[in-house]
């Protein structure tokens, strides 16, 4: 049994991830949180009468967190999780409805049947979108791209088979063109790339398995939401010993030749005989080790999107709209072009709306509604967000408002706002991307920071600005990839 003392800089998911596996091998954990709460982005807000889960809304691959809990000897089925009635409800301008039950079937029989697409071409695209993801998943997402093992196994050989069936040059853009015959299909598939925070004209064709983990398998929501994620792992942090330093924020990564050697907080120094790194990894070299030369290639790949949201207590319910609501915009093309090219939110937004009271029911009181409108922004490039903000929450509660057909300004009765410089601020997140690098072109993946250093044999690094990328379950999954290389190279 190890008694090395390791520090964690940050408790993002990934980072009590990384807590909770180290501390179960024996290791002595430390976490320096400059937040007064765990759970980086993935944290709860009461404002008035009403709980938001203020970051992420969406679920996938809960199986990343059943293997902590297994590795910890803990049954997963006390992480109680409700399957949802239905996974999606989609609103178009002209009025058109898509109501996506829980079932693949079902969702198949509404798309065939109010868009016109065949039952078989839907069902071999998501056969194929789940062979992907079967095929992909082992090297890209659970392993690190980092070791010359991974490209001798099995898994690679798997993956390879997959990706030289692709036209590596098809964007997912072109993938569902070529498959559907109507645009708002090609819409509603090109819409997984924002899952990543990335632009579907420009996503390489293999991401289109993301529709896989939604359609193909049951939609759940935690219990008591997205915070239950960040809470169990929390809880299980704190029984395997894991000592918590909140509104603690580490300001310097200690090193001695090619080693480092603890961190500088704003509140003292403390050994250690690794450190993990939770930032974003640009800011880790940035403002935590400024005298280290930079993987400038590395961290100079783009960002992914940003988001506004408009956090909005709403007395009254509407019985039209279900946990995840997306509002489309006409022009799927421009609105990208904006966010990534032109740094700007169009008029005509897609709008997402995510409201946890319809499943958990203290989120709002009765017959109110706890709406968590976002919409996918430029990352901060100094924009007047404040002039910004004004234009898109009258944009929004127009277009909300023409789609439910009444006035919904008329119920917010409460309101708070995140902008891309807010979520730099609070999570330390470069630019206020959200899901660190961008997926935006075909070597998108082997240009993300490995999950170890190279010049410091014990400096290594979790979250979604490294390998494997953005999103919880890949957060969770590098926490797993630097753990193995913590524990052959620091015992
Ligand atoms: C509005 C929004 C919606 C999202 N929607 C989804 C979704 O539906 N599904 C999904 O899977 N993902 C979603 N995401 C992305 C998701 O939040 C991330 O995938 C994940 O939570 C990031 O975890 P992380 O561990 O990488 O880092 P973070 O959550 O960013 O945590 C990093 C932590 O480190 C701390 N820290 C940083 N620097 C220091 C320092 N120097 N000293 C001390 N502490 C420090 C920060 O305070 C923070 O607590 C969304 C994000 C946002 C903001």
């Amino acid at each position: 049994m190890s008694t090395k003392k390791i520090i964690i800089v940050g408790s993002g998911v990934a980072g009590l991830a990384t807590s909770v596996r180290l501390a179960k091998r024996g290791f002595d954990v430390h976490v320096f949180e400059s937040n007064a709460f765990p759970g980086g982005k993935i944290n709860s807000a009461n404002y008035g009468d009403y709980r938001f889960d203020r970051g992420p809304s969406v679920f996938t691959g809960p199986k990343y967190l059943k293997e902590i809990y297994d590795l910890c000897g803990e049954d997963f089925s006390e992480f109680e999780m409700v399957p949802l009635k239905t996974s999606f409800n989609y609103f178009f301008n002209d009025g058109l409805r898509l109501n996506l039950s829980n079932k693949r079937d079902e969702i198949i029989e509404e798309i065939c049947s109010k868009l016109g697409e065949d039952r078989s071409t839907l069902e071999a695209y998501l056969d194929k979108a789940a062979k992907n993801y079967d095929a992909i998943a082992p090297m890209f997402i659970e392993a690190s791209l980092h070791s010359w093992k991974n490209y001798t196994g099995k898994s690679f050989f798997k993956a390879l088979s997959r990706i030289t069936k692709y036209k590596l040059f098809s964007t997912m853009n072109e993938e569902n063109q070529a498959a559907f015959k109507n645009p708002k299909t090609v819409q509603l598939f090109n819409r997984f790339a924002s899952y990543n925070g990335s632009d579907p004209y420009q996503a390489p064709a293999m991401l289109n398995m993301i529709g896989h983990l939604e359609i193909n398998q049951t939609p759940y929501l935690p219990k008591n939401g997205m915070i239950q994620i960040t809470d169990s792992l929390y809880q299980l942090a704190q029984k395997f010993g894991v000592q918590f330093h909140f509104s603690e924020r580490v300001i310097e990564i200690l090193k001695e030749k090619n080693n480092v050697k603890g961190v500088k907080t704003e509140k003292g120094t403390y050994d250690a005989d690794a450190v993990v790194s939770n930032m974003d990894v640009s800011f880790t070299y940035e403002r935590l080790m400024q005298d280290v030369p930079r993987p400038e290639k590395t961290l100079q790949q783009e960002k992914s999107s940003s988001a506004v949201v408009f956090y909005w207590g709403i007395k009254k319910s509407f019985p039209e709209l279900t946990l995840h609501n997306i509002f489309f915009t006409d022009d799927y093309k421009a609105e990208y072009e904006g966010i990534f090219k032109e740094k700007k939110v169009v008029d005509d937004p897609t709008i997402y709306i995510n409201i946890t009271s319809k499943y958990v029911k203290g989120d709002a009181p009765e017959g109110h509604e706890n709406w968590f409108t976002m919409i996918n922004s430029p990352v901060d490039i100094g924009q007047d967000w404040d002039t910004e903000i004004d234009r898109i929450r009258k944009n929004l509660i127009a277009k909300i408002s023409k789609a439910l057909g009444e006035d919904i300004s008329q119920y917010i009765e409460m309101e708070e706002i995140l902008d891309p410089r807010k979520i730099e601020s609070m999570y330390h997140g470069k630019q206020g991307s959200i899901y660190g690098n961008a997926s935006n072109n075909r070597y998108a993946a082997f240009r993300r920071h490995p999950n170890f250093s190279k010049q410091f044999n014990n400096l290594f690094f979790v979250g979604v600005s490294v390998h494997p990328g953005g999103v919880i379950p890949l957060a969770l999954n590098s926490a797993k990839i630097a753990c193995e290389y913590l524990e052959k190279r620091v015992n």
